[in-house]
């Protein structure tokens, strides 16, 4: 496994399961356990997805010690609306069977975003989060927090994927030296659709999902593929031990599109 040292000096493994959609119970219990067998220390969960009571459980009775895994959620948008970040965490640590949350952001960019950051930031003094970020957020938001905010974000966790790179946005982060996770780095399963990925993976003795995520790694990105099949699970991580030509980094950086299969940050109504 790989680390990527954040702006607070704290690092984060380039690789986590990411367990949207995943149920809350032996699903996401099996995904997060299989994860840790083979070799993730790094799960992305969120109180939308429902099912943090599952990876908190599967945390509790897994064989790797919970200091030894990056665990991430975020505050759901009617929680920022409302003013109840501190709660909502408070909440969150309760059903995650944990007293810290590794990094905390903020899911998406709604109204009441720069009070939650605050909330977010006493948090932080307070010693419930080691790390604090945003996530869906686009330069004018980032701004906002960067100008008028204490601390800066660690992380940024926005969709990303050969068909959209983001560039704006991502600038902006290297700029401020602000971390990127990629959300759906597998493009939400359609990467199968592309015969680019088979090409360049059949050269290397990869799967296709395997020459994205190396991609990701070699752009310096973490990546949180879904996955609760344990075959695939153990093919995500299985990235460590062959590295893109630079033509081939190329071919797939010429595929970017704008395409999103996700909502978009600047045009969304939940
Ligand atoms: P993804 O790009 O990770 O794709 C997941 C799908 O790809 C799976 O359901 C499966 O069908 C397929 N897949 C996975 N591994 C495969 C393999 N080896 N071979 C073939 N097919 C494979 O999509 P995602 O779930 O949207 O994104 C990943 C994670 O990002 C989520 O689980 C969640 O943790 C996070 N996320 C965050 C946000 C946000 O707003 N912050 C939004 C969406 C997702």
């Amino acid at each position: 496994m790989q680390n990527i040292k954040l702006n607070n000096g704290l690092e984060i493994p380039q690789l986590g399961l990411g367990v949207w959609k995943a149920d809350n119970g032996q699903e996401a219990i099996n995904a997060v356990h299989w994860a840790l067998e083979a070799g993730y220390r790094h799960v992305d969960t969120a109180s939308i997805y429902k099912n943090e009571e599952a990876v908190g459980r599967a945390l509790k009775t897994a064989s790797v010690p919970r200091k030894d895994v990056w665990l991430t959620t975020k505050i759901w948008n009617d929680d920022v609306r409302a003013g109840r970040t501190t709660t909502a965490l408070d909440e969150a640590l309760v059903r995650l069977k944990t007293d810290y949350i590794d990094l905390l952001l903020i899911h998406w960019p709604v109204d009441g975003y720069l009070a939650a950051w605050r909330e977010m930031e006493r948090a932080l003094t307070a010693g419930k989060v080691r790390a604090i970020g945003v996530s869906n957020f686009m330069e004018e938001h980032l701004t906002d927090i960067v100008e008028q905010g204490e601390t800066m974000p660690a992380i940024n966790q926005i969709e990303y994927h050969p068909y959209l790179v983001q560039s704006d946005a991502i600038g902006y982060c290297d700029t401020h030296d602000i971390g990127i996770t990629a959300w759906s780095p597998l493009m939400q399963g359609n990467f199968k659709d592309e015969p680019l990925f088979a090409g360049i993976a059949r050269t290397y003795g990869k799967s296709p999902a395997q020459v994205i995520l190396r991609w990701c790694l070699q752009n310096d990105i973490i990546a949180i593929p879904k996955s609760t099949n344990q075959g695939r699970i153990q093919e995500n991580a299985d990235i460590f031990d062959f590295e893109l030509s630079e033509e081939h980094m190329i071919a797939i950086d010429e595929l970017e599109r704008g395409q999103r299969f996700g909502p978009d940050p600047l045009d969304f109504d939940f």
